[in-house]
């Protein structure tokens, strides 16, 4: 673990396994932290930040060490890009070719609008004073992040705390440690001071809630699943820390029957698909206008059948295994769900043999048509590779079909109709609405959720804002001993 500028074990000297998904062998160890080592952690980022040298020097000087990160990270992408592979099982295609390079770009966003935050305009609100707003630091961030993007969901939730002048304290997946803490070599070398990042491993029951209940943490930003982020809240009230939550998905796909078949079944693939269906802005609701679903679930199936499962770190595949074997297990559990509850399975489902990594969590992804809105399947974050494909009759029966699960992170609508497409981004009730498009997030948007995926914003100049306090600052133009509205009080004297 990496904390107070060293490496440590746990003071317990106990340790947790790390496997690699596409072999079930484990590949590492990594310290199991106490509560005496969180709460060490906890007062090195309270000390480094009271003490200024990194919260007390200007964004510039932020920005310039953070942008060090950046450039590190890209000169050591292939390398970073085959251990996140090995760590999380996914394609090595999509390591070196988006996670890698999209993380990049989110530090350089971050490092430079962290220099021109805006706000209110300075001015008199009341005749006798001038009224200003400060953004500050809120102090010591406790940041716990899934195992899905290892790195990218710390970069997404810790540089912007850093960005603004906070200290953090990381607690990364137990699956996913391990560019976590490769990072936090990154971050040193760039020259971020003493206490000011640091990074501690083991289990979230433990480890993540001693965090979320030390006093000398000020804000928790967690990234994972919506029960733990519930689990967060409650914990955090004792202390009334800021809880920031990034929580699941469950996104619709709405095809119109005057959409572009060929490009929404190309999109659905991908969309479904990307991050071996371990993303929370996965496509996994498929609602088909009825004129068209026969043939957008042929093309469906036609296109899944060519699609590659096999050794992540082989450049021809296209979905790796899944990241362990109980989430398997959770996703074979959905699609006999998904059956047994009125659905058709068209396709996959099943595990294929992989030469050489049989102990490896591998499924091929499964297509199940089905009509019952209220299905598990339909309802529930699966968080692996499950395309539900139902019908739907009018407009309104898409949206109100599409609105009605508990999430609200990212959808899609499927239309050349300029009219259905602009009510469609006005109904959804979802972070994001993309129109003849799913999973695109350039960094200067905002990743964000409605309802039970959590509030907040990752990316783009809000997240900035998440990390900071805001202050009122009131400077008195009158120079008087008694102000006009003094006479509350004085009355007539
Ligand atoms: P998770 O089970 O909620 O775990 C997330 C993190 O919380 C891990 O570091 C975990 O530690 C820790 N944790 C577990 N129990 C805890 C507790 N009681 N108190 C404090 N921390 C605890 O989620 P996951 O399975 O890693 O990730 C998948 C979920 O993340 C999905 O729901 C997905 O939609 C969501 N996600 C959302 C976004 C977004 O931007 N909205 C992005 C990516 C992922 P351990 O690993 O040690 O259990």
């Amino acid at each position: 673990m990496f904390v107070n500028g060293e490496w440590k074990d746990s003071s317990s000297g106990e340790n947790i396994p790390v496997l690699n998904p596409a072999t079930g062998l484990s590949i590492a160890e990594v310290p199991s932290a106490t509560d005496d080592d969180v709460a060490f952690a906890a007062e090195s980022a309270r000390i480094s930040f009271d003490e200024g040298a990194w919260s007390k020097i200007s964004p510039g000087e932020r920005s310039t060490v953070l942008l060090k990160v950046a450039s590190v990270i890209e000169e050591r992408t292939e390398e970073l890009a085959k251990l996140e592979t090995k760590i999380t099982g996914k394609s090595i295609k999509q390591t070196i070719g988006y996670d890698l390079p999209y993380t990049v770009d989110n530090i350089r966003f971050l490092a430079g609008a962290a220099r021109i935050l805006e706000g209110k305009a300075m001015g008199e609100y009341v005749r006798e004073g001038t009224s200003a707003i400060r953004r500050e630091a809120i102090g010591v961030v406790g940041v716990i992040t899934p195992w899905n993007y290892p790195l990218m969901m710390v970069i997404w939730r810790a540089f912007p705390a850093l960005a603004m002048g906070n200290s953090v304290i990381v607690k990364p997946a137990s699956y996913t440690p391990l560019t976590t803490l490769e990072l936090a070599n990154m971050v040193e070398k760039a020259g971020v001071p003493k206490g000011v990042f640091n990074v501690i491993t083991g289990p979230g029951g433990r480890v993540g809630e001693a965090i979320a209940r030390n006093k000398n943490v000020d804000m928790i930003a967690f990234t994972g699943s919506t029960e733990v982020g519930k689990k967060l809240h409650e914990l955090g009230s004792s202390t009334l820390k800021k809880v920031s939550v990034e929580l699941g998905g469950k996104a619709p796909f709405i095809v119109f029957e005057d959409a572009d078949l060929e490009a929404a079944t190309e999109s659905a693939i991908v969309g479904g698909l990307v991050n071996n269906g371990e993303d929370c802005a996965n496509s996994t609701r498929y609602y088909v206008q009825e004129s068209v679903k026969d043939k957008f679930t042929k093309r469906l199936m036609e296109k899944m059948k060519r699609v590659k499962v096999g050794n992540p770190m082989d450049p021809k595949t296209d979905v790796g295994p899944l990241i362990s074997s109980s989430q398997r297990d959770r996703v074979e559990w959905y699609i006999e769900k998904g059956l047994e509850q009125g659905g058709k399975l068209l396709e996959g489902g099943d595990r294929p043999k992989i030469k050489g990594m049989e102990k490896g969590f591998y499924l091929n992804p499964a297509i199940i048509s089905t009509e019952n809105q209220q299905s598990a399947i339909v309802q529930e974050e699966i968080f692996g590779p499950v395309f539900s494909v139902l019908p739907f009759s009018t407009y309104d029966d898409a949206i109100s079909k599409s609105n009605d699960v508990i999430y609200g992170l990212g959808s899609s609508v499927w239309t050349r109709n300029v009219t259905t497409a602009m009510n469609a981004v006005k109904d959804l009730r979802f972070g994001t609405v993309w129109v003849n498009e799913h999973v695109t997030v350039p960094s200067e948007m905002p990743w964000a959720g409605y309802k039970q995926s959590g509030h907040g914003a990752s990316l783009s100049a809000y997240s900035l804002e998440e990390f900071t306090y805001i202050k009122h600052v009131y400077f008195d133009l009158t120079g008087k001993v008694r102000k006009s509205w003094y006479s509350q009080i004085y009355g007539g004297q």
